[in-house]
């Protein structure tokens, strides 16, 4: 996928500077894992299926946003792929001019049967969480079964994906004794791997920043084992990347806590219900559905959108203030 916008493509800049281009998804806040640290145990408190946006919605608010120089979304949650057709919904939003770069965020239970599909629709990169190699612990992370996890990730090694990334949230005393491990699995399989900071993202139960660790710590760990350079890693994401040396593998870490990379936010996020969130960890929105309900034209919703990202904040304040944040991650798309 490589194309032109011949639109607009400058409207979106914040009054930091920052150029919008990035837009996540969430296209359910449902899952079918319940990672201790994203989903309080037995939460069912989802949203109703007459507030998710519906596909012709999804595809009308991309489309503005791409109209305004928005080239790349994300598809995530919760679970995306427990959403019925969505290799279809995918396909409808890689043939929107100026998009060019169609990606999904998976826990990888359900990829397995839907990888070739994904592949086809023109889903370009996958990112698949994956905390632990050890199948009991993997079950007292997320509640659920490692082995198809594993069967997605070949499935999707299979179709032809690529880059792979594994994204592993780590946690003091859950699996920091597993890091080396990770490594060579995704050196044997030619996948990369990033390392993310917990963050307080609402009330789940646990409080995930009792496992807090500092990812300079695990890089340290690492060089112990591994010899590391500094690498690069197209994306234009939030993580830094090293590599070990003599080898493809590169390692991102995702440092949202210790170094937070907000003056480089390029990106805003749009939850099941049609409500705009300007910030991971802050409560700024604008509520997209009713507008599309009643009917919205389509110069309209764009200078709504525009006006939108004049409300985004300057930064998080996960560090200074970890009880602010009442959404959980997968309410907001992560
Ligand atoms: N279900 C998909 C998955 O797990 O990849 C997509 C949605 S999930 C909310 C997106 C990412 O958010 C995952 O990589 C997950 O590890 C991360 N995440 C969720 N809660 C988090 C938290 N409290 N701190 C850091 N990362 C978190
Ligand atoms: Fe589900 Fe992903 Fe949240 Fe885990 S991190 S509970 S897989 S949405």
């Amino acid at each position: 996928m490589n194309k032109t916008n011949t639109q607009n493509s400058s409207s979106l800049v914040d009054p930091f500077g920052r150029k919008i281009e990035y837009v996540r998804l969430s296209v359910t806040d449902k899952c079918n894992l319940r990672c201790f640290y994203c989903m309080p145990k037995g939460f069912k408190d989802f949203e109703q299926p007459e507030n998710w946006l519906t596909f012709d919605e999804i595809e009308r608010v991309i489309k503005a946003f791409t109209e305004l120089g928005v080239a790349r979304v994300r598809l995530t949650g919760g679970e995306p792929l427990v959403r019925k057709n969505i290799a279809q919904l995918s396909q409808r939003l890689t043939t929107l001019p100026g998009l060019n770069d169609l990606s999904l965020s998976t826990n990888a239970t359900l990829l397995d049967h839907q990888a070739d599909d994904l592949k086809q629709a023109g889903i370009s990169r996958i990112n698949v969480s994956l905390d632990s190699l050890e199948p009991e612990r993997f079950k007292k992370i997320t509640g659920g079964e490692l082995q198809p996890v594993l069967d997605g990730l070949m499935a999707a090694k299979e179709a032809g994906f690529t880059p792979i990334k594994i994204n592993m949230v780590a946690m003091k005393g859950i699996n920091d004794d597993e890091f080396e491990d990770m490594v060579k699995f995704c050196l044997q399989h030619d996948f990369t791997l990033r390392f993310i900071e917990t963050m307080p993202m609402g009330a789940t139960g646990e409080d995930a920043t009792d496992h807090y660790l500092d990812l300079q710590t695990v890089k340290q760990q690492l060089a112990n084992s591994f010899d590391l350079i500094p690498g690069v890693m197209p994306g234009g994401g939030p993580a830094r990347y090293v590599q070990i040396k003599g080898t493809d593998l590169r390692i991102g870490f995702i440092t949202p806590i210790s170094q937070h990379f907000c003056e480089s936010c390029n990106r805003v996020r749009l939850s099941t219900d049609g409500t705009l969130y300007l910030c991971l960890g802050q409560d700024d929105k604008v509520e997209l559905r009713p507008l599309l309900r009643q009917g919205i034209s389509n110069d309209k919703l764009k200078a709504v959108l525009i006006d939108a990202i004049a409300l985004k904040p300057q930064k998080h304040e996960f560090k200074d203030k970890p009880q602010q944040v009442v959404r959980l991650m997968s309410m907001t798309g992560g």
